[in-house]
């Protein structure tokens, strides 16, 4: 009996970055210590607090099937909080909560994209963005933001992209997971205004939007001409450290949120009742509660820009933003790829090469920020001096 096509068109198209992950994995199983700085997890675990308000809100009853879009409650607190943070009118109409930003990202692509359609994506990316694509039947096509122009993506590029491909949506991510950068205002109106001249979907991934350590977060959903062909994502999953309770959200004009509601109804039936509670509590918690999480990345992003402050070989890409730094290893002569797989035999540190992200992020290095300070500083001394001590280009 075969399987058919899908998965196997979406396992071809996965990235191999896994490949010093398990290698880490098995090494550790081994006994050896690794400085393992491959994991995009917050290195905490979730708040008593909010664990408390799922425990009381399962023990109160509320472990029967939600269905539909999300608790009317968590819908409110969501379409308050976007409202309060973006200017931009949102009600809990345009709202569905969904298990995590990974099944948003998802259910945006199912329901903007058809077979046959392509969905454009900016590259350097998060892994899952072409997968998750191509998953709904549709074609991804990269669109290049290079290291030249700080990873900040160009009109130009999207709009050449949509000419070549007649695609119908757009997937961005700021702050951006893996380059650490923040889109300028003049980047995400440059991207606001080539979804209106090639009249595109914009899918923008802005689950890192509680952790910018320079500038500000502009959201193209602000922007005019946008609010109706916007689909944000969202997610405790860092803004709270909530990886494991799987709850996300997509903001979107009321059709979308309707469609996606369908697609939730024959797959996830909705979102676990009490862990929707705990995301509500969480919520409450506030801006202070975002920035006590936030704050160890800000400390440990200004410790790798210090290590590396002085090393003619290793530089960061400019990271405003999100758990990670990208090191610029191209003076070494070395990929991404090589540099990694040395690294971790040689060194036992772990992390991912550029590659895995997409050719343009060849020649780098993703270091995720989710060490302790210590460790972390050791890390990048021993990472500095191992790329210092190549022969060089
Ligand atoms: N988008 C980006 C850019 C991410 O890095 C991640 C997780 N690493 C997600 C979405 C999905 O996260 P979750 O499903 O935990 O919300």
């Amino acid at each position: 009996m075969q399987i058919g096509e899908r998965i196997p068109r979406i396992r071809a198209a996965g990235s191999d970055g896994w490949e010093i992950v398990y290698r880490a994995r098995a090494l550790v199983a081994a006994g050896e210590a690794v400085l393992n700085l491959t994991i995009g997890e917050p290195d905490r675990t979730t708040d008593p607090r909010v664990l408390t308000a799922m425990h009381e809100a399962a023990m109160a009853g509320l472990t029967g099937y939600t269905f539909g879009p999300g608790l009317p409650d968590l819908r409110r607190a969501i379409a308050a909080r976007v409202t309060r943070r973006t200017g931009v009118e949102t009600r809990p109409e345009n709202v569905i909560v969904t298990p995590g930003g990974q099944a948003a990202l998802f259910a945006a692509h199912m329901v903007l994209l058809s077979p046959g359609d392509t969905g454009l994506y900016v590259t350097p990316h998060y892994p899952t963005y072409p997968t998750t694509i191509l998953a709904t039947g549709a074609d991804a096509a990269p669109v290049a933001a290079s290291a030249e122009d700080g990873f900040q993506p160009r009109a130009s590029a999207l709009l050449d992209a949509q000419a070549r491909t007649g695609a119908r949506s757009l997937l961005i991510n700021t702050p951006n997971n893996p380059t650490g950068v923040v889109y300028t205002a003049d980047t995400v109106a440059q991207i606001a205004g080539a979804c209106r001249e090639a009249d595109l979907w914009l899918i923008s991934d802005e689950v890192y939007d509680t952790q910018i350590w320079e500038g500000t977060h502009h959201t193209p959903r602000a922007l005019p001409g946008m609010v109706e062909r916007t689909i944000i994502i969202g997610s405790m999953s860092k803004s709270h450290a909530m990886t494991g309770s799987r709850l996300g959200w997509l903001i979107a004009p009321e059709e979308v949120v309707q469609a996606a509601t369908v697609l939730a109804t024959n797959t996830t039936y909705g979102v676990v009742p009490y862990i929707q509670k705990g995301a509500l509590a969480a919520l409450e918690l506030g801006a202070e509660f975002e920035d006590e999480i936030a704050a160890p990345f800000r400390r440990r992003r200004a410790i790798v820009q210090a290590a590396v402050a002085d090393s003619p070989r290793v530089t960061t890409a400019p990271a405003a933003g999100a758990m990670y730094v990208m090191l610029d290893i191209r003076a070494t002569g070395l990929s991404g790829e090589t540099f990694a797989r040395r690294l971790i035999e040689e060194e036992r540190i772990a992390v991912m090469p550029g590659e895995s992200f997409g050719a343009a992020a060849a020649g780098h290095l993703r270091v995720a920020l989710t060490l302790p300070d210590e460790d972390l500083k050791e890390a990048l001394r021993r990472i500095v001096a191992f790329a210092e001590a190549l022969p060089g280009v």
